[in-house]
Parts: structure tokens; C-alpha cells; sequence
């Protein structure tokens, strides 16, 4: 009988950017932007407001892979049979100063995409 859990993960998908534009102006003191995602391949069909989980790349200081971090679709477009070619999330880009050691921390996740260049992969989960 198959040990459901020996079986290795399965691998996340790869979407790929094909736009990210930051929305906030320019000195404003937060930064927000517009990821575009290209997801045709992934056979998925996205709602709005529906998570999509993103696996940051690297590993935690645990030197485990970072944990799932969850972003929430604002536009998707769709082909006939209803499966999303794209998707597009925004993401506050997260800095903060630690309060105990005034050190100034950046989010893991939300620097990675807000930093992405189009062409870049960005590993993304459909499910928790
Ligand atoms: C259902 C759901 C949907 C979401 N949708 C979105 C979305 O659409 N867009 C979006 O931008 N985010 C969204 N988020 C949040 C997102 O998942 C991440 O948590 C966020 O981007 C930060 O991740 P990070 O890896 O950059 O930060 P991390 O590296 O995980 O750092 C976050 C940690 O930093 C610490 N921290 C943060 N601020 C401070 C502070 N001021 N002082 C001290 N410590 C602090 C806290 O310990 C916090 O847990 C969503 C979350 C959920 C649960």
C-alpha cells in the first residue's frame, strides 16, 4: 500500500510575469503594486478575491522552505472553457523596524514580488 505521506510534494507552478507596476506614487511613504501573472498552463479557474499561495524562493533560518504566503486576486482573464490565461494581485511591499533592535526588516515574500521583473517565475501554489 502507497504511503500517502512518502510521497514528495508535488512542485509548485511557475507563473510568469508579464507585468508589475507599482500604483503608489512616487515619496509616498508605502509602496503597492500590480503584479500581472501569466497562469494559462496551470489549467486553473480563478474568482476574484480567491487566494493564490505564493512559495518564496530561498529557505527560513530553520533551513526549511519559507512558508505559503497568500495574495488575493483582483483581476483574472479567462479563455472559453473558463480556465484563467492570468491573473493579477496587489502586494504592499512590507518594511518595518524591528522594535527591539530598531533594525529595519523587509517581508520575505511581498519584496520578492514586488521586486519581480517581467520574464521572472514566480513559484505560486492554487491551493494551501
Ligand atoms: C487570505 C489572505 C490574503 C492576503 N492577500 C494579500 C494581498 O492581496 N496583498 C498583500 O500585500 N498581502 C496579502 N496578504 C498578506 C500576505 O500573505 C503576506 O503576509 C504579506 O505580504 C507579508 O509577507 P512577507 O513574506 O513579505 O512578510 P514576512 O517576511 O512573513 O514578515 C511578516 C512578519 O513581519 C513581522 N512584522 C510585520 N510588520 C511589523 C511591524 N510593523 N513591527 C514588527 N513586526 C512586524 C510580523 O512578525 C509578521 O508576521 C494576505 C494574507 C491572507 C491571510
Amino acid at each position: 500500500m502507497t504511503d500517502p505521506a512518502a510521497s514528495p510534494p508535488t512542485e509548485p507552478y511557475q507563473a510568469k510575469v508579464l507585468a508589475n507596476r507599482k500604483i503608489t506614487p512616487e515619496g509616498a511613504s508605502d509602496e503597492v503594486f500590480h503584479l500581472v501573472l501569466e497562469v494559462a498552463s496551470a489549467q486553473v479557474s480563478l474568482a476574484l478575491d480567491q487566494s493564490v499561495w505564493v512559495q518564496p524562493p530561498g529557505r527560513d533560518e530553520n533551513d526549511r522552505p519559507f512558508d505559503l504566503r497568500a495574495y488575493s486576486v483582483i483581476q483574472t482573464e479567462q479563455d472559453g472553457a473558463g480556465h484563467s490565461l492570468n491573473l493579477t494581485f496587489s502586494v504592499l511591499r512590507l518594511v518595518y523596524k524591528d522594535l527591539f533592535t530598531g533594525e529595519v526588516k523587509r517581508g520575505t515574500a511581498s519584496n520578492f514580488l514586488c521586486d519581480a521583473k517581467p520574464g521572472d517565475l514566480i513559484p505560486l501554489r492554487f491551493q494551501g
